[in-house]
């Protein structure tokens, strides 16, 4: 199945790393699934993007925890999605709420939701403005990759 297949692989890379985060903190639209919720019905079927099931998996059973932070203006229809996918009970910890601060207000709330440290925390998101805020806030450093950017601490 195309799913074990990419658990499997991302098993592999995530394996060539001595130490790993303590979690990695998603964004939900165009980073995990192809498409902005607020444009969808709750009565559809999504889907996310081919990889992101089994990269999820990959680091569940590496033990490494999994956050939301996302900014879309419908949380409703949001969290509709992820418990159709089956995912949601993935994520130690979901904020997803409209904000003008980027995503600062949404690091805060999963840091002292989940006590783990900025530090020890990757961040996943298609928008370079809100990586660029939350790593300025948070001290960060960070690559960018082609098509996500992740931040590296
Ligand atoms: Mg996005």
């Amino acid at each position: 199945m195309a799913d074990e297949k990419v658990k499997s692989e991302a098993m592999q890379i995530i394996g060539m790393f001595q130490v790993l985060p303590r979690l990695v903190v998603f964004d939900l639209d165009y980073t995990l699934w192809p498409f902005y919720c607020e444009c969808r019905s709750k009565r559809e079927m999504p889907s996310l993007y081919p990889h992101a099931k089994g990269i999820l998996y990959a680091l569940k059973d590496k033990g490494v925890d999994m956050a939301i932070a996302s900014r879309s203006p419908t949380p409703d229809i949001a969290t509709t999605f992820l418990d159709k996918l089956n995912i949601k009970s993935m994520f130690v910890a979901q904020e997803i709420f409209s904000s003008w601060t980027h995503k600062t207000e949404h690091f805060q709330k999963i840091n002292s939701r989940t006590s783990v440290p900025f530090n020890s925390m990757l961040f996943f998101d298609d928008e370079d403005r809100n990586i660029n805020t939350v790593a300025e806030r948070n001290s960060w450093s960070f690559i960018h990759a082609d098509t996500n950017m992740m931040v590296v601490v």
